[in-house]
């Protein structure tokens, strides 16, 4: 789907954020520009902000994050995603994988719970990688104005355990592509 019309619309930009893995960016950085139909830039990286830091839970504040990647963007119209290794927290929430918000335009996901050592299993890089891009999608279409999906198989549907996300699919259902397209 990579067009014309990419150049012309407002970029992706993806942030590493902290140390993250380079081969996982770049390649979330290419596969994600054709699923929105944007071009995607990669920022050289950022630092995850100490003020997000809560020290009793030991977590990363994920609208702090947030706010400071509002204020890193170059222009209003881009969309930002963050990548880190930092684990994540809404105040009602123990974790989140990710996190975005269509106001700033901005979102962030953490690898933290995506990796399978966290769970005590062995490293494996391709199951990392598509959870990976399965969040990066599910919260950059909340970032793109697509409201929840109820299709437990497509991959903006909500979940809450790495099980539901290796289960649904990497793609955004019909319904979901019709929101994002303005076609709905
Ligand atoms: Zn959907």
């Amino acid at each position: 789907m990579s067009s014309m019309m990419a150049l012309l619309k407002a970029k992706i930009v993806v942030v590493p954020l902290g140390e993250v893995d380079f081969t996982l960016v770049n390649r979330l950085a290419t596969e994600i520009g054709p699923v929105f139909d944007r071009s995607v830039d990669i920022l050289k990286g950022m630092k995850m902000p100490e003020e997000a830091f809560n020290v009793i839970r030991s977590q990363h504040y994920a609208r702090v994050v947030l706010s400071k990647l509002e204020r890193a963007k170059a222009n209003q119209r881009e969309k930002v995603i963050a990548i880190c290794e930092d684990d994540l927290y809404l105040p009602d929430e123990n974790y989140v994988i990710g996190y975005g918000d269509h106001l700033p335009g901005v979102a962030v996901v953490s690898l933290f719970r995506i990796r399978q050592e966290f769970y005590g299993l062995p490293e494996d890089e391709s199951k990392i990688y598509e959870r990976l891009i399965k969040e990066s999608v599910h919260q950059l279409s909340y970032v793109f104005k697509v409201g929840q999906c109820r299709n437990s198989r497509c991959v903006h549907y909500e979940t809450s355990s790495m099980m539901e996300i290796d289960q649904k699919a990497k793609k955004l259902c019909d319904i979901c592509n019709r929101r994002l397209t303005g076609k709905a």
